[in-house]
């Protein structure tokens, strides 16, 4: 594996690929990689003959009292990590090499960016699409793979290749978790082993919420309220958003319809965690 470091020995490295009639399957991540990303990564080898993965804890997507500072960096064992996964090159430019002095320009997706996450995260999807744009434009891929963990990011990225007219297949990854059912996430480190504990009641609220759709309520207030008090059951995890939108437009659903999605957002401690998944089991 190939660990490449500027944009230019990027681009390079993927025009040999191109030129040598290879497609190019991306995967961006910030690293501290978990089982989650190195699934991504397998994926990724399905859909192209090299994949790439991107390292890169972006700066831009990051609110002045998030954690950048703190976001775990362990470059080595990631690289090994990748390399066992199947990736032909790690690209991990530093923050300079994406970002230069005079840096100026800001890649936005509107509505699509503005609920759920984007309520409380103001620019987040914003310096997500800016990057991934860069990326698309770097590595030149055919595919790039994304979680359904981060839904609202795909769901930004989609229409971000569709309004620029990128000519990049976008593929989604079901959300991998723990054996207990917590949603994998680089930021679960972050957790003590009691909120590790209390973390759980995300996935179960989930599970909850499936039981009252299936036998029979589909009224977002109805389940929205038996899941805050479900959630209120854990003390240590404190509610930013339960929300029913539709997986695609990502609006609100005032019924449980069948493309309906449920996404939550909570601290636990001071460790901001996320989960979501489709209400209707489809038949
Ligand atoms: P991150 O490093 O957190 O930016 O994640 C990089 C990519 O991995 C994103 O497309 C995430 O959606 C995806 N990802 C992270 N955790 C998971 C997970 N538990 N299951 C599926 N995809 C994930």
């Amino acid at each position: 594996m190939e660990v490449i470091r500027t944009a230019a020995a990027m681009t390079a490295w993927s025009n040999a690929q191109i030129v040598a009639g290879k497609r190019i399957a991306l995967v961006p991540t910030m690293g501290c990689l978990h089982a989650g990303h190195l699934s991504l990564m397998r994926m990724a080898a399905d859909h192209a003959e090299v994949v790439v993965a991107s390292l890169f804890v972006n700066p831009m997507q990051f609110g002045p009292h998030e954690d950048f500072a703190k976001y775990p960096k362990v470059f080595e064992r990631d690289a090994e990590l990748a390399e066992k996964s199947g990736v032909a090159a790690l690209f991990a430019p530093s923050v300079t090499e994406l970002y230069p002095p005079g840096f100026q320009t800001r890649v936005v997706v509107e509505e699509v960016s503005q609920g759920l996450c984007g309520a409380s995260r103001p620019g987040h999807f914003t310096g997500v699409a800016t990057v991934v744009g860069k990326l698309f434009n770097i590595v030149k891929p055919q595919v790039a793979v994304f979680g359904e963990k981060d839904w609202q990011q795909l769901a930004v990225i989609r229409r971000l290749v569709r309004d620029l007219n990128w000519d990049i297949a976008i593929v989604g990854h079901p959300i991998v978790r723990e054996p207990d059912g917590l949603a994998m996430s680089s930021r679960n480190t972050y957790l003590s082993p009691a909120e590790r504990h209390s973390a759980l009641i995300l996935n179960q609220a989930l599970a909850e919420a499936r039981r009252l759709v299936a036998s029979g309520q589909r009224q977002t207030p109805v389940v929205v309220a038996a899941l805050q008090r479900f959630l209120a059951k854990e003390p240590g995890v404190v509610v930013e958003y339960i929300a029913v939108v539709g997986q695609d437009d990502l609006q609100p659903r005032a019924e449980i319809t069948d493309d309906a999605l449920l996404a939550l957002a909570a601290r636990v401690g001071s460790t901001r965690l996320i989960d979501n998944g489709r209400l209707v089991t489809p038949a």
